[in-house]
């Protein structure tokens, strides 16, 4: 019978990125184009084609109102009639009369026949001199993937549908895919695609279940209903593992809950070293459904609000009503520590469903954060008009993410004006002192922090960023994984620098990317002199004990020894040696 089950077992490995032990049945969820199948009907069937058809063009005509009136509120009127083209798509009688011929004369379904109708009016409209009609077949390629998907009867997303206990195994996973899951039914995800600091990787830990993605060929490998068990502190997956192996990990899964058990002690006490230096944990969520776990793993306050997720896994955007309440929400339950909202970094792999982007070859170099917002002033003084609402509650901060030069902040405080007068004008009451901040995570705010300071109250390094764009390595591509160094001394320099220059200009540091999040780096960044760190809640009570059983002049030791040395391998060793010597047992948890 082993003998058996050990000859299914296969073992695999990828990248851990959300910790713990999660054991349960396999729900593979393929994302590919759709393809338009052909197939031949019966004269009997035609009558059903056509019926699936006129239905899906009525479905795909309310969808595009209902978004049309929401981008209309959120974008303005000019944004919304873009969408007025898209209307008469699935009106156009010659369209749809052309569709059920072909249907009836050729006897086959109606998705190639649709599909072949639409390009050959999309390639005609391109080829027009015209270019308001040359860009119109952009609407009919765009309306034709909505009936198709109308057609296929699918809601807006897989992952809605989740209904049972289940580790979900998937080529890739998007933020907005994550963003609407039932987070009681997965047990873990499992992923080809993905590196440790996706956004996907950030979802699954907000989420508090474990994750190993870059793993290549997990979609091969799988098949529904198959056992898996995930490793994702150590970045094993088991595919129908061994009853043996089962037992070995049940076994280091208890042993995990009994320290993360010890560590839960510490909800209460201060994040303070041995030799009494406080560095303040605070909290990076996503999701107000995140806010209960703030609290409860023992952070205080929030040091970066992920506002991007509000408007990820919704047909339509949220409306600046909507956005105060959302942070409302945020600042009164942790009243009265801080809660720093970042405007929207929407764009790369982060963009709404029927989000009007651009097509970009490097999305991540491109449209993204404060440059997108900086482009649609609507989009964005709707957000800022919403945060100073909501700032009456005086816990709130904001900051901007993205940053690459002083013009942008200054654009974006000059957006901000405009919204406090607006909202002065109306009797409407805000935090005239609310303090703006800016994140640092590309390699020129850091080098010229100096120039930002003067704009801005304090600093957020953004490390997750900062890593990918100094050394140019995409932070989602596992192909490139290896290269993606925290303790590359390039990265090291700037963090040291951009602390040295806020120091001088009297502001205070955070750091929100991962980096804060792990105990083998935390020792480092105290060292380097940042101020706070913000981490995911889960991560909350590891970093705590870190903190606590530290010496702060053992930090600064290491600082000084990691800003002289050579390698990153060097770097790396010198914190791992650090953690063994004072918390071993975290590497337990986190692999
Ligand atoms: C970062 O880049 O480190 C960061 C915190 O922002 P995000 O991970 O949301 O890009
Ligand atoms: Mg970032």
């Amino acid at each position: 019978m082993a003998k058996e089950y050990a000859k299914n077992e296969v073992a695999l490995k990828g990248i851990g990125v959300s910790p713990g032990i999660a054991i349960g049945s396999a729900q593979l969820f393929a994302h590919q184009a759709r393809k338009a199948v052909q197939r031949k009907i019966k004269p009997d069937e035609v009558a059903l084609e056509i019926a699936r058809l006129e239905e899906a063009l009525i479905t795909t005509h309310d969808q595009i109102k209902a978004i049309q009136k929401q981008v209309a509120e959120v974008l303005g009127d000019e944004h919304a009639s873009i969408f007025d083209a898209h209307i008469l798509v699935v009106d156009d009688r010659t369209f749809i009369e052309d569709i059920i011929r072909i249907v009836k004369e050729e006897l086959i379904n109606v998705e190639p026949v649709l599909q072949r109708v639409a390009n050959r009016y999309a390639d005609m409209l391109s080829k027009m001199e015209d270019s308001y009609l040359s860009e119109r077949a952009t609407d009919i390629r765009d309306v034709t993937k909505r009936i198709l998907d109308n057609l296929a009867g699918e809601t807006l997303n897989q992952m809605a549908q989740i209904s049972d206990s289940c580790v979900v195994v998937a080529h890739d996973l998007s933020p907005s895919d994550t963003a609407i899951i039932d987070r009681s039914f997965v047990l873990g995800f499992v992923t080809d695609l993905g590196s440790a600091t996706s956004h996907t990787a950030i979802m699954a830990k907000a989420l508090e279940v474990p994750a190993v993605v870059g793993l290549h060929n997990i979609t091969a490998v799988a098949s529904s209903g198959d056992t898996l068990l995930i490793d994702g502190s150590r970045g094993f997956v088991f595919v129908n593992p061994t009853p043996g192996r089962l037992d070995e990990y049940r076994k280091r899964a208890e042993s995990q809950e009994q320290i993360l058990n010890e560590l839960g002690a510490l909800r209460d006490k201060p994040p303070e070293t041995r030799d009494g230096y406080l560095v303040p944990i605070s909290a990076n969520i996503e999701l107000l459904e995140e806010l209960d776990a703030v609290d409860a793993r023992g952070a205080k306050g929030i040091g970066l609000f992920r506002t991007e997720f509000l408007f990820l896994g919704t047909e339509a955007l949220p409306t600046e009503d909507e956005q105060v309440e959302s942070y409302v929400r945020a600042a009164k339950s942790q009243y009265p520590a801080p809660v720093v909202i970042r405007t929207l970094d929407l764009g790369a792999d982060k963009l709404p469903a029927n989000f009007e982007a651009f097509d970009e070859l490097n999305p991540f170099l491109g449209d993204r954060a404060i440059r997108l917002c900086l482009s649609r002033p609507q989009l964005f003084k709707s957000q800022l008009r919403a945060i100073l609402r909501a700032s009456v509650n005086d816990n709130i901060r904001m900051m901007y993410p993205m940053v690459s030069c002083v013009q942008e902040v200054m654009d974006a405080n000059t957006l901000l004006r405009e919204c406090m007068d607006e909202l002065k004008g109306k009797g409407i009451p805000y935090n005239e002192e609310i303090q703006v901040g800016t994140m640092i995570e590309v390699p020129s705010a850091a080098l010229i922090a100096d120039l930002i300071a003067p704009h801005v109250a304090f600093f957020s390094l953004g490390t997750n960023d900062l890593i990918q764009y100094t050394m140019a390595v995409d932070r989602g591509n596992e192909n490139v994984a290896h290269l993606y160094k925290p303790t590359h001394l390039a990265i090291i320099r700037l963090i040291d620098h951009v602390v040295a220059v806020s120091q001088k200009h009297g502001l205070w540091t955070t750091v929100c990317g991962q980096m804060a999040s792990s105990p083998m780096l935390v020792p480092l960044l105290i060292g380097l002199g940042v101020d706070e760190l913000s981490v995911s809640p889960s991560q909350a009570p590891v970093i705590k004990d870190m903190i606590r059983k530290l010496y702060y002049s053992d930090s600064v030791e290491l600082a000084r020894q990691a800003l002289l040395s050579t390698s990153a391998e060097h770097i790396g060793e010198l914190c791992l040696g650090m953690v063994r010597r004072v918390a071993p047992e975290l590497l337990e948890l986190q692999g």
